[in-house]
């Protein structure tokens, strides 16, 4: 067949070439080895943690590199797409620090190798799909769904593979005659690609991720273009990371399969292929067993669960690299107070079968991050969630800024801080008793003590505290308030022989402990008191003496 005559027939608008496209998206002038890298989401409006997972290698890698990362929006499928879903997922992605040099942005293009949105693309896929019309490499089907499903049906009785290709390519080898005719008839049809490939063969690939592969020949004549002319995934895939220059494709695992596909299409188009990176799936443990989460069953996949769980965006980022690579946590450990952009993120380090998600290891991470952050940071931080997520909690914090950060500031800076926060909703339940408004007697005062040694021991702290003392002068004055008492103030000695003594002056501090904060645990007493001041720990103690 004169494959001229098919080419023009197929696409007589189109009159530019590949030389032209070439000359529209020129080789990028980066440095040797800078990484050009590429989000390519549908908008479908679920950003999920599988997508931070792609973002955030793309973007280490990117940007560690010198290189850059683009965002491509993938709308080839009219049907899945929501409105909003391009705004969702930039902003669901910045907030995790991942930001794009170029490409979609919410309501246009930023960069010289656009259009960023595939159904802008439409002519630019043509210039492709005429040129493999030219090559004998592409050709028309005009097969209806009932002929496709008849086809399906005969294969499975026959017990032969499934899909378009060798004698069941019925379109294949067709006369220009015949082809001719549908088109005049004006039968909708879809462009195939002509596949050379055998299942017989076995191609050798190297992923950065799954190392050395061998993956069986693509003998399937998929479709490139839909009956509409618009792109499958496939065609798009290479005509696009070609001309955007991209140099490393990073995806999810479950494009493996089409990969031969993928790489037949990358020779016949004349183009070299990027590296490939795919990424094992995230799993979870479901009872004794693992499996890949599920956007159904597991709400914890969702990009928004984190955030209104409370999870600060450096828990969810510090967590995922634990996850990504195996090294990070040693890395942590030897530099606890170095900003996470400083590790070296590499994808060696990432494990090819996938990566197994457990909250319980994030909400450990997240203690860690958030034990680190200064008190002004917490607060920050804190506010910023309570004003979306707890409004009773943020007019408390504004109200009173310096004496909340003097809150959140207790056991924070030392070499071991306290690590009292997974999410920020441990905050109220921590600090409420400041608050005159939520103060509540929640805890009571273990039976074995007499109620007069607790009122004793209450009116002599009162008679005695002072909070100009630091806080050896205060614990020495308590420790008196013990030995008044027939309690023990030495715990050594306390330990060797308790029933020689009432208590110890640990059980005196807990007497104050429920008269200030109403529980018998809190944070440190003496920093609790001298933030409450003197007037209040006054009160406190006065309004719990006329309860006993
Ligand atoms: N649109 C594809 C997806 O969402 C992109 C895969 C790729 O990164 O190439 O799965």
């Amino acid at each position: 067949m004169d494959t001229n005559v098919l080419a023009n027939l197929l696409f007589p608008h189109v009159t530019l070439t590949p030389e032209d496209m070439e000359q529209r998206f020129p080789t990028r002038n980066l440095p040797e080895g800078a990484v050009i890298s590429r989000m390519a989401p549908s908008p479908t409006g679920f950003v999920h943690l599988g997508n931070l997972v792609q973002g955030l290698t793309s973007e280490r890698m990117c940007h560690q590199s010198g290189g850059l990362l683009f965002l491509r929006v993938e709308d080839t499928d009219a049907k899945r797409e929501v409105p909003g879903a391009v705004q969702t997922l930039i902003e669901g992605l910045r907030h995790y620090n991942i930001n794009f040099d170029e490409g979609a942005t919410i309501d246009g293009d930023a960069g010289n190798y656009g259009p960023y949105r595939q159904r802008q693309r439409v002519e630019i896929y043509h210039v492709y799909a005429k040129q493999l019309v030219l090559q004998g490499e592409a050709y028309p089907c005009f097969c209806t769904e009932e002929e496709l499903a008849d086809i399906h049906a005969r294969q499975e009785a026959e017990k032969a593979n499934f899909g378009y290709f060798g004698k069941w390519a019925v379109w294949r080898d067709r006369s220009i005659e015949e082809i001719k005719a549908e088109l005049d008839k004006g039968t909708p049809y879809v462009l195939r690609f002509r596949s050379t490939g055998s299942i017989e063969n076995k191609i050798k690939f190297t992923d950065l991720i799954k190392g050395n592969l061998e993956l069986t020949e693509n003998d399937i004549d998929h479709v490139l273009l839909k009956s509409d002319g618009i792109p499958t995934y496939h065609f798009a895939h290479a005509v696009d990371d070609h001309l955007m220059r991209t140099t490393h494709v990073v995806r999810g695992d479950e494009w493996l399969p089409t990969l031969p596909f993928h790489l037949q299409l990358f020779r016949s188009l004349g183009f070299k292929p990027p590296k490939y990176l795919h990424i094992g799936p995230l799993m979870k443990m479901d009872g004794e067993s693992k499996r890949k989460l599920s956007k159904r069953k597991d709400p914890e996949l969702a990009l928004t669960y984190y955030r209104a769980a409370g999870f600060p965006v450096q828990s969810v980022y510090e967590y995922l690299m634990t996850v990504l690579n195996s090294n990070f946590e040693d890395w942590r450990r030897a530099n606890p107070d170095a900003d996470v952009d400083a590790f070296k993120f590499s994808h060696k380090k990432m494990n090819p079968a996938g990566s197994l998600f457990d909250e319980a290891k994030l909400r450990d991470v997240s203690k860690n991050v958030i034990s680190r952050m200064s008190a002004d940071r917490v607060y920050d931080e804190v506010c910023a969630f309570a004003k979306d997520y707890d409004l009773d909690l943020y007019r408390h914090l504004t109200a009173a800024p310096d004496y909340s950060k003097a809150i959140l500031a207790i056991g924070r800076g030392g070499k071991k801080p306290r690590k009292d926060f997974a999410v920020w909703t441990d905050v109220k339940p921590y600090l409420d008793f400041f608050f005159d408004d939520w103060f509540q007697i929640t805890d009571t005062y273990p039976e074995n003590f007499a109620k007069s040694d607790i009122k004793a021991a209450l009116e002599k702290f009162k008679a005695t505290y002072d909070p100009a003392d630091d806080s050896n002068l205060w614990f020495d004055k308590i420790k008196a308030v013990a030995d008044e008492l027939g309690f023990a103030s030495d715990m050594k000695a306390y330990r060797e022989n308790p029933t020689a003594f009432g208590g110890s002056v640990a059980d005196v501090s807990m007497f104050l402990r429920v008269a200030v904060t109403g529980r018998l645990n809190s944070p440190d007493m003496y920093a609790v008191m001298q933030i409450l001041g003197k007037d209040r720990v006054m009160a406190r103690i006065d309004a719990m003496l006329a309860t006993l």
